[in-house]
Formats: structure tokens, sequence, C-alpha cells
């Protein structure tokens, strides 16, 4: 089942692995001398933020953003892109991919 939440639309693109991402966080956290506390904030991230992929045998490492299908659609090569068929879980992804086949076709 494709992520529907934090993650939707998002799939390592060298493995197709989407169950989880490592991502280097913004959030505010209280410093004193004795170290940091955790006030229980929002964790945010952007497209810039440095990302890598939660499976262990693959963990590629990137941004945010080259994580995003529609990113993996665009910059990979036409004669790659049939290879993305079996790994892209949206039907955004999946739209964007036919759009780009068929651009070849003509
Ligand atoms: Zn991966």
């Amino acid at each position: 089942m494709p992520n529907d939440n934090c993650l939707a639309g998002f799939i390592c693109p060298k493995c197709g692995y989407d169950t989880d991402l490592r991502i280097e966080v913004l959030r505010w956290v209280r410093v004193s001398d004795d170290g940091t506390e955790d006030e229980g904030g929002d964790t945010e991230w952007n497209d810039k933020s440095p990302c890598a992929c939660g499976n262990p045998d693959c963990a590629y490492t990137a941004t945010v953003g080259d994580f995003n299908e529609l990113s993996i659609v665009s910059k990979t090569k036409k004669t790659d892109l049939p290879k993305l068929l079996s790994k892209l879980k949206t039907d955004a992804g999946l739209e964007a991919l036919e759009h780009r086949l068929k651009g070849r076709a003509r």
C-alpha cells in the first residue's frame, strides 16, 4: 500500500524502498550548559534537507527533493524510464512517467 501521509510520493530513486527515510530535520530545542532538551515542537524539513534511504542495504543519500517521485521521473534518462514502472507508488508519479514515455514516441 502506498504511503499517504508524511511520505506520500516519496521513494528511494535507487531501490524503490518507501518504508522509511532518514532525514536531517530542523527542530527547536532548548540548550543549556547541561545539554539539550526537546520541547516537543514541530519537526521540519524541505526539499533541500539531506536525506538517506532507510533500507540498510542501500542507504543512498541525496536530498529530500531527490526522493520525490515527480523529481525522479523528470531526472531519469528516457532509456531508463520503463524501469520506474514497478517502483512508482502514486498516481501523480505514474502519470508523469506516462507523459514522459509518450513524449519519447513522438
Ligand atoms: Zn534505497
